[in-house]
């Protein structure tokens, strides 16, 4: 059996999958505040009870909205205070007697993308989540790459290249990123750069949504929004797909409910790529909320 735990700032949730990978079972318990005590007794409960309901030791695969620094193990995250600067997959192991593996939400987001039947065939497969924020995760031959301090994968900080920000125009805005950089691509293809950039050139801060409504209603200023947007992710995508050339792109999160994306995109990438590379499949995620489970228990197929 496989065990995943979507560890998030408010809940938990947990799945066990067997060994075809169907999911059979499924909790969600809040995520204890500031407790790190009461966060790992609430893990090593729910495994011990699936342990006996399965009637096997099943391995344990945890996603986290962060990483393990790859020096001391302790997890580096600000969404899930319990957990923040702690050796949570030493404790758990200690307490388990078994390996446990940690990773990154995103590149668990990744992982289930690229074991669902459609995809298992691809040698790579890049996720790319334009929710909240701007994340990824790159899969290859069904393993996560999360490289050497675990931050592959981490598009969102890197900045916005310069034919962006040409494209942008004379009156770019330059937005600070929570990382303390300036220009992270995070703040201009996210839901949230969206909008910010929306405010920035119409004055108005209004939802992503909403927006999309009034593109769709055919309104002036939302209809160039969308264009400009649209050009800007072609830049910034053709830019990761040069340095990573992956067979699939499977988007994620809010935007990528936004169909225009799959028709557009491979319209628009082509110019900003190689002349030699041809645009890869772009796909909508399959699973939604889901994928975080699915993927943080697939962390311990090999
Ligand atoms: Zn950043």
């Amino acid at each position: 059996m496989y065990y995943g735990f979507d560890v998030g700032g408010t809940k938990i949730e947990f799945g066990a999958f067997n060994e075809k990978l169907e999911r059979v079972a499924t909790e969600r318990v809040p995520t204890p505040g500031e407790d790190y005590h009461k966060l790992v007794d609430t893990l090593v409960t729910m495994i011990e009870k699936s342990d006996q309901a399965f009637g096997c030791e099943g391995k344990v695969g945890i996603g986290i909205p962060g990483m393990e620094d790859a020096e001391d193990g302790t997890v580096l995250t600000s969404n899930v205070p319990a957990a923040k600067g702690q050796t949570l997959r030493q404790d758990l192991e200690q307490r388990l007697g078994r390996s446990v593996t940690i990773d990154n939400d995103a590149n668990c987001f990744a992982l289930s993308e690229a074991w669902d039947e459609d995809l298992q065939g691809e040698k790579s497969v890049l996720g790319l989540i334009l929710g909240t924020g701007f994340g990824g995760g790159l899969v290859f031959d069904g393993q996560v790459f999360s490289g050497k301090n675990h931050v592959a994968g981490e598009v969102g900080h890197t900045r916005m290249p310069i034919d962006g920000w040409f494209h942008l125009g004379e009156n770019a805005p330059l937005f600070a990123c929570g990382c303390e950089k300036k220009g992270c691509i995070d703040n201009y293809l996210s839901g949230r750069g969206f909008e910010q950039l929306y405010a920035h050139y119409y004055g108005e801060q209004v939802k992503a949504i909403e927006i999309i409504q009034r593109y769709q209603a055919g309104d002036e200023k939302a209809v160039e929004h969308v264009d400009r947007f649209l050009e800007l992710l072609a830049i910034c995508f053709a830019n990761l797909f040069t340095a990573l050339d992956p067979h699939v792109v499977v988007l994620g999160g809010g935007l990528s409910n936004f169909d225009l994306l799959y028709t557009e995109l491979p319209k628009r990438l082509p110019k900003h790529l190689l002349s030699v590379a041809r645009v890869p499949k772009i796909v909508k995620a399959k699973y939604g909320d889901a994928g975080g489970v699915r993927g943080a228990a697939f962390l311990n197929i090999k």
